[in-house]
């Protein structure tokens, strides 16, 4: 028998090709997709236009929705979800639904742990254990697609922010995003997408001349050296006299605005000094800050900034003309915000 395979590790072109070698006609290919990423289909027997001999050829050929969810959390206010899921290998990963006002938001993973080491990160306190393929990234997407379908929702943006560092695993992540964005598919418009990462500069650079759409936002949360390293290990790697200088390429190469992010530790980056030394790096760039106070995660002493902090520190950036926002916390309860993802080493062995 067949060793039954993901659906989504599989491009229209690769399914074309094996369907033509089973004598289909070629539109096949193009009907079989429609059904699952347009229909959110998850059975052949479903699929109304594809002929009933085919069903169970695909059917033992394919799977449909590989992802068992091992556990899904609710937040107590109800709008965040999270959910594990086991993946073929033993390893887990999490991924985050958020519904606020009008917006449903899907939040994905990249990698199973991160290597980036930031020491506020719950993800990167696991250290890194693998990569995920273009078919557990898409495949997240499409579990929550088919969730929300069941409500006769749709989901309105998907942010590449959950476990890992989307551009230490670039080809896999752009292929994704290639794959969602396929007008005969999925069909999610890049401008509702957006990739975060934490400053892998040759990355950056290359990101900025995809052509696309998709928006972009950097994990800056220090703007001095000195600081910067003692949170982000990379930044001795791509120190910010060079990151800087790649988000302002980005945003002359793209004319699109790009977000810093900033979570705010009390007493360790919420000071005025580093407001000012912020204000003088990013100055006259097209850009927005995002202030998220910390959220707490087990191995890290640091905890969130005061209300005061957060808001002078947002006062300082706004008299300086930089446009941030402070952002609110959800799905702390259920350690689903940022930051916040992990899961247990000895279900991820390396
Ligand atoms: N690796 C990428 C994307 C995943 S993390 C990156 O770092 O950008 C998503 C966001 O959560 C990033 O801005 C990250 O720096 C931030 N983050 C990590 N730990 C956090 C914490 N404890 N509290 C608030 N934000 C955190
Ligand atoms: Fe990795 Fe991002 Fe966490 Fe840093 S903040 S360890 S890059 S997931």
């Amino acid at each position: 028998m067949i060793k039954q395979q993901s659906f989504f590790e599989w491009t229209q072109d690769d399914l074309a090709e094996l369907l033509q070698n089973w004598g289909e006609p070629a539109f096949r290919a193009r009907q079989l997709w429609r059904n699952v990423y347009k229909g959110l289909l998850d059975n052949p027997e479903e699929m109304t236009d594809i002929p009933r001999e085919l069903h169970g050829r695909l059917s033992e050929a394919f799977n449909f929705s590989t992802f068992e969810p091992q556990a899904t959390t609710r937040s107590s206010d109800g709008s965040t979800e999270k959910v594990l899921f086991s993946l073929s290998s033993g390893h887990t990963v999490e991924s985050v639904l958020m519904r606020y006002k009008q917006r449903r938001t899907a939040c994905i993973s990249t990698q199973v742990g991160c290597a980036m080491g930031c020491v506020f990160c719950a993800t990167g306190q696991m250290g890194f254990v693998r990569n995920l393929t273009v078919g557990e990234i898409v495949e997240q997407v499409i579990y929550f697609a088919r969730h929300l379908a069941k409500e006769d929702l749709r989901l309105t943006n998907i942010v590449i922010m959950g476990m890992g560092e989307p551009f230490h695993n670039y080809q896999a992540t752009m292929r994704t995003i290639k794959r969602l964005n396929d007008p005969t598919g999925f069909k999610f418009g890049a401008r509702r997408m957006t990739l975060s990462t934490i400053g892998i500069v040759p990355m950056i650079e290359r990101f900025a001349h995809e052509g696309h759409q998709v928006n972009l936002a950097v994990s800056l949360h220090a703007a001095t050296n000195e600081l910067r390293n003692e949170l982000i290990p990379i930044n001795q790697r791509y120190p910010l006299e060079e990151l800087i200088p790649a988000c302002r390429e980005y945003v002359q190469q793209t004319g699109r605005r790009i977000t810093f992010e900033w979570a705010l530790i009390h007493e360790v980056n919420d000071g005025l000094d580093q407001a000012q030394a912020l204000v003088g790096l990013i100055q006259g760039l097209n850009c927005h800050v995002n202030l998220i106070p910390l959220n707490p995660v087990p191995r890290y002493t640091g905890h969130a900034s005061s209300q005061e902090h957060v808001e002078s520190f947002r006062d300082f950036l706004n008299t300086h003309k930089i446009p941030c926002t402070i952002r609110v916390r959800r799905g702390i309860d259920i350690s689903a915000g940022c930051g916040q993802l992990a899961t247990e080493n000895e279900t991820n062995p390396a």
